[in-house]
């Protein structure tokens, strides 16, 4: 679960009803969601609300910095409430699915010096690709 409708809340964003779903199916599963699913689950809480809508309160929520666009090779951008807490992506290669994780360990750690090639780090992000459950069929 994220943080994102406290956030929002925090820095005074007009919240209205149907800007309120949208925020809500973002903020609810730690799961990122296509537009698509968004405007999916947005309709199945609020009939009325507009493909426009949907779509103008994700870029707005981008651009706000408190939603972050995820691409993944190719496919549809996935949108990701968790944009000021670290971590990591499992992808699944078959469906795209993503989900956030928090491996143990530090990856700016483990990776050496002479690899750095005098770059200051700032952060990594590292994505797992594989097949979630229901791929793989079990
Ligand atoms: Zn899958
Ligand atoms: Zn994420």
């Amino acid at each position: 679960m994220s943080d994102l409708l406290e956030r929002l809340r925090g820095r005074g964003w007009r919240m209205t009803a149907q800007r309120r779903v949208v925020a809500e199916v973002l903020d609810g599963e730690h799961v990122h969601f296509t537009a698509d699913e968004v405007l999916a689950r947005a309709t199945a809480r609020l009939p009325e609300i507009s493909r426009a809508t949907v779509y103008n309160t994700l870029g707005e929520l981008v651009s706000l910095g408190e939603v972050v666009e995820v691409a993944t090779d190719g496919r549809a951008k996935r949108y990701d409430p968790n944009a000021h807490h670290p971590h990591h992506h499992l992808v699944c290669s078959h469906c795209g699915a993503i989900r956030d994780v928090h491996p143990t360990g530090d990856p700016l750690a483990a990776l050496p010096t002479s690899e750095r090639f005098g770059f200051t780090i700032r952060e990594a992000e590292v994505t797992y690709w594989g097949l979630c459950p229901a791929c793989t069929g079990t």
